[in-house]
């Protein structure tokens, strides 16, 4: 039904690089065999789950949502991947993104952009975008995103579905393409708070390999949702950001997030507001942490080692092939990364540009810890402003990076958050966001669940 749908709506929605349909009607009727052998089955045996195209998958096409990539199809599956198919879920395809992972509207993916099934006009949110539209759209009901700034938390918010980062090593990054490391983070994309704790709870947990990984269970976020579905928050201290409310969020998305703010209060939580000074440095901290570790990520495309290559007649030299590869496969913001990470991390700008953004982080953190000594989770709405026409925000890269105003603080310190639906505004979509403490991921599911 799933992949009759795609093929229905897919060519208007672009949610899909990829769909693998021999390989989803194997694994389906792989589950069955073993449904009809009396095998025991996990809840999400045979459902259906669209990855992002920033996860390898064995024999199946990997992008990231570039050039450079094209035709690659990895040797090996993502631990997530991995994880998705031990626990019986049915892979469709993989899913359109902001060439590797860097925008926030999949208008900067080299393949089109994705549309908003709310109105098409629209951008349904990136980087994770596809992944987001899939599930809007009904072309598959869980789906793996990405966070590194908010690519998986913005793309729910703009498209009304459920989106959850999980604290940073909660989830492997074995597998899924680097952008910047000290950030990436996968996670579940749903249409339901539940939903998106189920698919939670199959893909995380250790991961020898990953260095970053946690080595501890992951916290149990389907009770939380659970818990929280009962309606009862009585107990719970939620914060409010003081820096955030001056931040400019539109008019429509602050009525939404104050009626949902009044919901909470009467489930029982308790109000309050919480002063995080250094928020209003996360972005542009941000935005030299994260092309810095883009800029050495990336040096790896080189036109040798992985797909394309560019140039080579027999008579160039190996820095002009890499040269031209690199100018072939990469679009303008990759380019435009990449060339600000080199910049922020060169020998004569590295402690005014590099160091003072790491030690920003370092305040950002302790902001976090101060406040959640007061709350038990802080809570915002998830973007300033509701889904933008496709174009608005492309000839202003500023522009494009304000989308992910209020979700990038938790990336820089490495707690989860999660977007969940809270209303509308001008009859689109707006996302309410939790963050918590790291590791403590059950709390932003019991308070999203309360919410739905
Ligand atoms: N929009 C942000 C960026 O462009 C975040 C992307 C992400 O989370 N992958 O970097």
């Amino acid at each position: 039904a799933h992949l009759d749908r795609i093929a229905a709506v897919d060519g208007r929605v672009n949610a899909f690089l990829h769909v693998d349909t021999e390989g989803a009607l194997a694994a389906a009727r792989d589950v069955d065999a073993r449904r009809a052998a009396g095998a025991e089955l996990g809840p999400l045996a045979g459902v259906p789950v669209a990855v992002k195209d920033v996860l390898t998958t064995k024999g199946v096409p990997t992008t990231v949502g570039s050039k450079i990539l094209e035709g690659w199809r990895p040797p090996y599956d993502s631990t997530i991947v991995q994880r998705l198919r031990a626990a019986g879920t049915v892979m469709l395809g993989k899913t359109n993104m902001d060439e590797f992972a860097m925008g926030s509207s999949t208008e900067y993916s080299a393949y089109g952009p994705s549309r908003n099934p709310w109105d098409t006009d629209r951008i349904p949110g990136g980087s994770g975008g596809g992944s987001a539209a899939a599930l809007a759209a009904y072309e598959a009901p869980l789906a793996i995103g990405s966070d590194t700034g908010g690519s998986i938390r913005q793309p729910g918010a703009v498209t009304g579905t459920v989106g959850a980062k999980p604290t940073y090593g909660g989830t492997s990054r074995y597998g899924l393409v680097a952008f910047s490391s000290s950030l990436d983070t996968p996670g579940p994309c749903a249409r339901t708070v539940l939903d998106a704790a189920l698919l939670h709870a199959a893909i995380g947990g250790h991961d020898p390999r990953d260095s970053t990984s946690i080595p501890a269970p992951v916290p149990d976020v389907v009770a939380a949702a659970k818990l929280g579905a009962t309606g009862d928050l009585s107990g719970v201290r939620l914060g409010i950001v003081t820096e955030f409310g001056g931040e400019g969020a539109e008019p429509g998305v602050t009525a939404a997030f104050n009626e949902a703010v009044d919901t909470l209060t009467k489930l029982g939580a308790e109000i309050v507001e919480i002063s995080c000074p250094h928020f209003r440095y996360a972005l542009p901290a941000y935005y030299l942490i994260a092309p810095s570790e883009c800029s050495s990520n990336l040096a790896r495309f080189d036109g040798v080692r992985f797909g394309l290559r560019t140039g080579d007649d027999g008579n160039r030299s190996l820095e002009e092939v890499m040269s031209l590869t690199r100018e072939a496969g990469f679009g303008p913001e990759v380019k435009r990364r990449i060339m600000l990470g080199t910049y922020a991390l060169s020998s004569g700008y590295y402690d005014a540009y590099y160091g003072q953004a790491q030690k920003v982080r370092t305040l950002i953190t302790r902001d976090f810890t101060a406040a959640f000594e007061r709350v038990d989770a802080l809570i915002s709405p998830t973007t300033p402003f509701v889904a933008f026409p496709l174009g608005a925000r492309t000839s202003d890269p500023y522009q494009m990076y304000l989308a992910d105003l209020f979700t990038i603080p938790s990336n820089l310190y490495g707690g989860p958050g999660i977007s969940v639906p809270c209303g509308l505004s001008e009859g689109l979509p707006v996302g309410l966001q939790v963050m918590a403490p790291t590791m403590a991921d059950d709390r932003m599911y019991r308070v999203a669940a309360a919410l739905e």
